[in-house]
């Protein structure tokens, strides 16, 4: 970050950095945003007088707190939890919560500031926060992850309401982890209310909210590829992960007709030129929902390419979902996209693409959805999923679909809206930033100064 030429995003990064040490992805994702409402700021004086952006970089609080639980085998293990708090300008705070070994608090922080954009960018009124704990479920048993989702709601729930601050799931917590933490807090409080997004169905859960935002990301891409006249069907598709967001849009891809080429995890990657069969999706939610296998037992269970290395950008693609992690494509990635003929990118994991990938891409040709709107239909539907808990009322797979189909559709437009080149291509990243900021400053304006 120090060959910033804009005097004054240096100028404001070096304040970020100075006040937020040793928090590497924070810095980033400030950065991501600020390249692009500082320039739109600068003759705007009543925002720069209210510090609305350097406000908006510090959240409004962070809680951080010991989880004691014990293992199976009898011994107390402790692990250190977190909620981030970021900015409830429009509505009670709304994030997911991460158990992975790499969560720290500059890992969280990163992601409740992207959230707020994302959440003011869904049109509801959801503010942003999140966060998670440094556990690692991989290796643990059914009821070693119950005791730690208890004993990590058994300090969250203080902190949290249905008009204060609603969690959901992220890496490592899906619906089993949700029920969990969701059952502890009845258990706590006697309260059965919408606290959590991502329940079961069987109590308070919403339909598609699962597959929100993997199917999200496609909608998106859908969106971005009608620009040009184009469609999905018959695209090579290169997808990143095998988790939740990764599994449903190769569903929604495989669906609309496309080419599905690559699927991942932290181990390695496989490779299908022909495209994934329905079957073969199947079977690699079988395992890695209740199998808890590795990718690379792709090759025996139905005949893929596996390769080691978690990254499958070198793959020749039309279109391109990273789905798995932070900072996956990076520069050489990039570089193999564009060279390989990539028309389009929309990102299902949070800020996938590091800053040089970025930069590589935004010189090219490549449409390139940013994680902040093509990811939102996730939380668009917790979103829905609080209304529906709100009314105490259930809406079909069809009517909830809809929405969320129509909530990206406007994600959509504001992105071309705000971030519409003088030649007629969008700027996505620039688009969604400024929409996302809009919404929350002009709240936080009409709030007043303290
Ligand atoms: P899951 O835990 O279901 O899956 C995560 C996937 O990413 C797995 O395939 C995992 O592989 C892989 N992965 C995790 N860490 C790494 C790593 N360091 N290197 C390579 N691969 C890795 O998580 P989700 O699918 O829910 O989340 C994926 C991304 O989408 C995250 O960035 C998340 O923040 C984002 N997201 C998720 C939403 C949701 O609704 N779930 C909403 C919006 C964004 P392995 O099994 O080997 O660990």
């Amino acid at each position: 970050m120090s060959d910033i030429k804009d005097k004054d995003l240096a100028a404001f990064m070096k304040g970020v950095i100075r006040r937020n040490p040793g928090e590497p992805e924070f810095h980033q994702a400030v950065h991501e945003v600020a390249m692009d409402i500082i320039p739109y700021i600068r003759d705007n004086d009543r925002i720069k007088k209210m510090r609305i952006l350097e406000r908006m970089t510090e959240p409004d609080r962070i809680i951080s707190f010991r989880v004691i639980w014990e293992d199976d085998a009898g011994n107390i293990r402790v692990n250190r939890g977190y909620r981030v708090q970021q900015n409830n300008a429009i509505g009670p705070y709304k994030g997911g919560i991460r158990f992975h070994p790499t969560v720290t608090q500059s890992v969280l922080k990163f992601l409740a500031f992207e959230q707020v954009f994302k959440n003011s960018l869904t049109g509801l009124p959801l503010g942003g926060g999140k966060g998670g704990a440094d556990f690692n479920p991989k290796g643990k048993s059914d009821r070693e992850i119950m005791r730690f989702c208890q004993a990590f709601m058994t300090e969250l729930s203080k902190y949290i309401g249905p008009n204060t601050d609603v969690p959901a799931g992220d890496i490592g917590v899906g619906g089993r982890e949700v029920g969990y933490m969701f059952g502890q807090y009845k258990r706590l409080t006697d309260r059965f209310e919408g606290v959590l997004t991502g329940k079961g169905i069987e109590f308070g859960g919403s339909n598609i909210r699962p597959e929100a935002t993997g199917y999200g990301v496609v909608y998106m891409m859908v969106d971005m590829l009608a620009t040009k006249n184009d469609t999905i069907k018959g695209k090579t598709c290169a997808v990143s992960g095998s988790g939740n967001v990764a599994q449903f849009c190769a569903e929604k891809l495989i669906d609309l007709g496309a080419k599905v080429i690559s699927m991942s995890d932290s181990g390695g990657t496989i490779y299908v030129p022909d495209g994934m069969t329905r079957e073969n999706l199947d079977w690699v939610m079988d395992l890695k929902n209740v199998r808890g296998g590795r990718m690379s037992e792709c090759v025996d269970g139905f005949g893929a390419k596996y390769y080691d290395g978690n990254r499958p950008w070198a793959l020749k693609c039309d279109l391109a979902f990273p789905c798995a992690t932070q900072n996956e494509i990076e520069a050489p990635d990039a570089r193999a996209l564009v060279k390989n003929g990539c028309m389009a990118i929309s990102e299902g994991a949070n800020m996938p693409s590091d800053p040089d990938a970025i930069d590589i891409i935004r010189d090219s040709p490549i449409m390139h959805a940013p994680s902040k709107a093509a990811n939102a239909g996730g939380v668009a539907v917790s979103g829905l999923e609080m209304s529906q808990n709100s009314l105490r009322m259930s809406w079909s797979r069809e009517e909830v679909d809809t929405h969320l189909k129509k909530i990206i559709n406007t994600i959509h437009s504001q992105c071309v809206a705000k971030g519409k080149r003088a030649d007629g291509s969008v700027d996505y990243f620039k688009g969604a930033n400024i929409a996302g900021f809009d919404k929350v400053a002009n709240a936080m304006l009409a709030y007043g100064a303290l």
